[in-house]
């Protein structure tokens, strides 16, 4: 058995942390630290299991002073809330949990689309306000329209799949993404962005947040798709600058958008910035990172994550 004591910050299925436990783990769960109280506590064990909410940053590992820490698990696909260089200065090995929550995510994708084309989540608040309003939602149809993905990997080609279904043309753009990938899930390669945005009726992103892909949706981009075009971005927050979206959105250049990420999150604490105004733009349906929050996802990426954690603690 393994010896060692992991800190669980954020809410982890209860069958994942028994899975730690059973392997010999003593596991610390602890919910809402702030960053001091975490890096107050941070220094007394082996490994850390995040979600998206703790930014484990270089300066929380100096001040935790950390040196016990060899594993950060992250309970999800993307690891842009850890800074990766700090933590393999250090020797700490990240791993996370890639295939747990990809059909939520796509799913929850496919719901915002369906949302976005039907008027879904304004027409809702308006009925609840007393309202019979037939005339101001009137939606788009999704059949036979396009699809633009950029980013094809594993959620990109669930989106892709499902939207098939739904008779929609799908384009992929990913310059690591083989033709055969594509072609499998009935998709066309594009060999640029633009040639993507360019015929797109809806462009969706699904890759990781990096230096590269920051702001990749940026005004000059906007500027290339189709008038009327909608986005969807169920990835992360800054993928798709948001006050570029912003004023596409003001001068209809973007009809509507769906959001699931924020720059900054949550948007309404950050008052007045391009986060909280265009969660709160009147066609921008918007939810709060809610992509892998299924019961199905939460626990096959807490089995995961924990799978993950202990092969590295075994070392
Ligand atoms: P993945 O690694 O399987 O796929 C990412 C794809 O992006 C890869 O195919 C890669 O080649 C491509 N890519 C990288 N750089 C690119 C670029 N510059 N242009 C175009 N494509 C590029 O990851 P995944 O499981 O599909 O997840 C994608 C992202 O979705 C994650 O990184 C995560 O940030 C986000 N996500 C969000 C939620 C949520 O709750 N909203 C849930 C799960 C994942």
């Amino acid at each position: 058995a393994l010896t060692g004591r992991v800190l669980v910050p954020e809410k982890l299925d209860s069958d994942g942390v028994a899975l730690l436990e059973r392997a010999g783990l003593e596991v610390v769960c602890k919910y809402d630290l702030t960053e001091d109280e975490l890096s107050a506590v941070l220094g007394d064990f082996d490994a850390l299991i995040v979600r998206s909410g703790t930014k484990v940053t270089r300066s929380l590992l100096e001040k935790a002073n950390a040196t016990r820490l060899r594993v950060i698990g992250r309970a999800g696909v993307g690891v842009d809330n850890i800074d990766l260089a700090a933590a393999s200065e250090r020797g700490i090995v990240v791993v996370n949990a890639p295939t747990g929550n990809c059909i939520a995510a796509a799913e929850h994708t496919v719901a915002l689309l369906l949302a976005l084309a039907r008027n879904i989540a304004a027409a809702d608040a308006t009925i609840k306000g007393d309202q019979w309003n037939r005339n101001k939602f009137v939606g788009v149809s999704l059949v036979d329209k396009t699809l633009g993905v950029c980013g094809f990997g594993r959620i990109g080609r669930e989106v892709a799949r499902r939207c098939r279904a739904l008779g929609m043309r799908i384009l992929a753009y990913d310059p690591y993404c083989a033709v055969e990938v594509t072609r499998a899930v009935g998709a066309e390669l594009c060999s640029s962005l633009d040639e993507l945005l360019r015929v797109s009726d809806f462009v969706t992103v699904h890759m990781p947040l990096t230096e590269s892909t920051e702001n990749m949706i940026d005004r000059n981009a906007l500027s290339k798709c189709k008038d009327g075009v909608r986005i969807l971005n169920v990835a992360r927050g800054g993928i798709v600058d948001e006050v570029a979206l912003l004023e596409a959105l003001e001068s209809g250049k973007v009809a509507g958008a769906a959001l699931d990420v924020f720059v900054q999150e949550p948007p309404h604490k950050y008052p007045g910035s391009p986060s909280e105004k265009v969660a709160k733009h009147p066609r921008v349906v918007a939810t709060p990172h809610l992509g892998a929050s299924t019961v199905e996802a939460q626990l096959d990426v807490a089995l995961e994550v924990a799978e993950a954690v202990i092969t590295a603690l075994r070392g």
